[in-house]
């Protein structure tokens, strides 16, 4: 089940069920070894909501800046994941953002890597990130209509449908058919990027 424990290591194999927020902060964390403190936090919670448990995001984060010294990363870096989990600061239990709030909020700056790529990459890093899942022609066009519109939970929505589409449908079959009754669409519309993530595990299961 995708409540498993994920481990530090199990990461760069999950990266193929993450949806474009995720995938972009991975890459860009596997670039420079290092993601600045909003990128940390929208994807940190990220994989603790994929069930990655504290001694293992400890273990993740200080593998993936392998630039740094342990003296660096325990007084710079270790609060902010015991911080994601709730053991420092307000000691508040940390939910994963929604895409809502990762469209909503913090505002990215030029050299930051958080927030959603359908509002904020170009449409020339959008046309490539498209193609790095895969997405044909045809659905190109409409997600690149969708995102334009400013409908961006939308467009990613219509890649899942067209990048996992078929494989979730197989995979739910009877559900596909009262859903057909009903005359629903088969993919809720994405809410959250967890949500994205477990879909996907679900259909490749
Ligand atoms: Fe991530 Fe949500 Fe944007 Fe999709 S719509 S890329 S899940 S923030």
């Amino acid at each position: 089940g995708h409540k498993d424990r994920v481990k530090h290591n199990e990461v760069d194999g999950l990266v193929g069920h993450f949806p474009p927020c995720m995938r972009n902060l991975h890459s860009a964390l596997r670039r420079d070894a290092h993601l600045k403190h909003v990128a940390r936090l929208q994807f940190g919670l990220f994989l603790k909501g994929i069930g990655m448990p504290l001694e293992e995001a400890l273990i993740f984060w200080r593998t993936a800046f392998h630039r740094m010294t342990d003296d660096q990363f325990t007084k710079g870096y270790a609060y902010n994941v015991r911080y994601n989990y709730g053991l420092e600061g307000k000691r508040t239990n940390y939910t994963p953002y929604s895409c809502i709030k990762i469209i909503t909020s913090n505002q990215p700056g030029p050299t930051d890597n958080h927030g959603c790529p359908f509002k904020e990459f170009s449409k020339n890093d959008l046309k490539l990130l498209m193609k790095s899942y895969g997405v044909e022609e045809t659905a190109m066009t409409d997600i690149a209509k969708l995102t334009k519109d400013g409908h961006y939970q939308v467009a990613c929505t219509r890649l899942y449908e067209a990048t996992r589409g078929n494989a979730h449908r197989l995979a739910n079959a009877s559900l596909e058919k009262s859903k057909a009754e009903a005359n629903a669409p088969l993919v809720q519309t994405v809410e959250h990027p967890n949500q994205w993530f477990d879909m996907s595990r679900i259909s490749a299961a």
